[in-house]
């Protein structure tokens, strides 16, 4: 706690420090590459680099293709591995991109960690500044593809049948794609992903019924479901789990699982944006999910963006002399404890929501409002001034 409450204090006087190092690598298969297009995915990956915390490079193969009857503007198939040393959670996927940073070493010697399909037959831009109205943001748009690499990714799987499965997807299913690494067994694990998967209000995914049942696929293709993440993810969305894509009848690959849901803006993993508009930066949100499934994020972005969230918090007279009052939006069953503490982290006051606290008797300086939940905390600096 005390490392925590002075990297806040660090960040709020000296601001984000951005890395430098983007520490991806791409492989190109095309005959004709676009003028900006390589530029655009290194902007991308340097993008991506700022968030993430990457120690193993992370290997992206590109296959460039130009076809009218693809229904897609860009798909991404995700290597994955399961039960390697440090694995955090045996039994399920994790993206090889994230496999090698947990396991400090290149599990998947010889294979790429994501294959991503762009479709050029899209109407790309490639630049930095704003695009016309009638053409796609690469920059965004690879960021969104490279996010399913990076664990945006389900192995909830609809057959014709509607047979719903995880971990059971044919590699047939893919075709006419191929993927450059071994395509994975039909071992019906799910990913890390999925096993945060909740249909709304109600149980895990994973589990809500027999694998290669109806009654997964109907599951899998209901239209309100979440990414509840209780460690991370939820707190980086006002402590709500996360709204997923569906209802959009795109299914069959797990594709409603694995986007945001249409509505929320800003964000990466969205179809909200599209032709002419740029997101270029995903949104906490996005971070809290990965940092959910495992991802080291870059400590600066998480203190910064996710553990103070200030439209939750009221807290005014700020400076405050003797009495502050403190208000938070959270509903009162959410809030477990709310205290106030020194620099050093010590606890010096009680505070209860919707009420004055007295600090009269408090020296001078700053201190911290500590707002704990069953999911999560929230930090908030108080100055105590004459
Ligand atoms: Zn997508």
């Amino acid at each position: 706690m005390k490392k925590q409450l002075l990297a806040l204090f660090i960040i709020i006087t000296f601001g984000i420090e951005a890395q430098t190092n983007t520490s991806f690598t791409f492989n190109i298969n095309g005959s004709t590459v676009p003028a900006g297009l390589v530029s655009s995915l290194n902007e991308a990956a340097q993008r991506w680099s700022n968030y993430i915390l990457i120690t193993e490079p992370i290997k992206v193969n590109i296959f460039l293709v130009n076809n009218s009857q693809y229904p897609f503007s860009g798909l991404t198939l995700g290597n994955g591995r399961k039960n390697f040393t440090n694995a955090p959670i045996n039994n399920y996927i994790y993206p090889t991109s994230l496999a090698n940073q947990l396991a400090a070493s290149e599990l998947n010697v010889g294979e790429y960690d994501m294959d991503i399909y762009v479709n050029l037959y899209t109407p790309f831009y490639y630049g930095t500044g704003t695009p016309p109205n009638n053409k796609m943001d690469f920059i965004t748009f690879i960021m969104h593809e490279i996010g399913h690499g990076l664990g945006f990714y389900s192995d909830g799987y609809v057959n014709p049948n509607n047979i719903g499965s995880f971990g059971n997807i044919p590699a047939s299913a893919l075709s006419p794609l191929t993927t450059s690494f071994p395509w994975r067994g039909q071992d019906s694990v799910p990913t890390i992903y999925d096993k945060y998967i909740i249909k709304e209000s109600q149980s895990n995914l994973v589990g809500i019924a027999a694998n290669n049942t109806s009654t997964l696929g109907d599951s899998i293709k209901f239209t309100s479901n979440y990414f509840d993440g209780p460690a991370f993810a939820n707190s980086s969305n006002g402590g709500q789990a996360i709204k997923l894509s569906g209802g959009t009848g795109v299914f069959s690959l797990g594709v409603d699982l694995l986007h945001l849901h249409n509505s929320v803006c800003n964000s990466i993993m969205s179809y909200c944006w599209g032709l002419g508009d740029t997101v270029r930066k995903p949104a906490n949100m996005e971070i809290g999910i990965l940092k959910e499934i495992g991802w080291n994020i870059n400590p600066a972005i998480t203190i910064n963006e996710i553990a103070v969230n200030e439209n939750m918090i009221n807290i005014y007279p700020n400076p405050s002399h003797d009495l502050f009052f403190f208000n938070s939006s959270l509903a009162s069953e959410k809030i477990k404890s709310i205290e106030l503490k020194n620099i050093l982290g010590e606890k010096v006051a009680v505070i209860n929501n919707n009420s004055f606290t007295d600090i009269s008797h408090l020296a001078n300086g700053i201190y911290f409002i500590c707002v704990y939940t069953p999911d999560f905390q929230k930090v908030e600096k108080l100055i105590k001034g004459n």
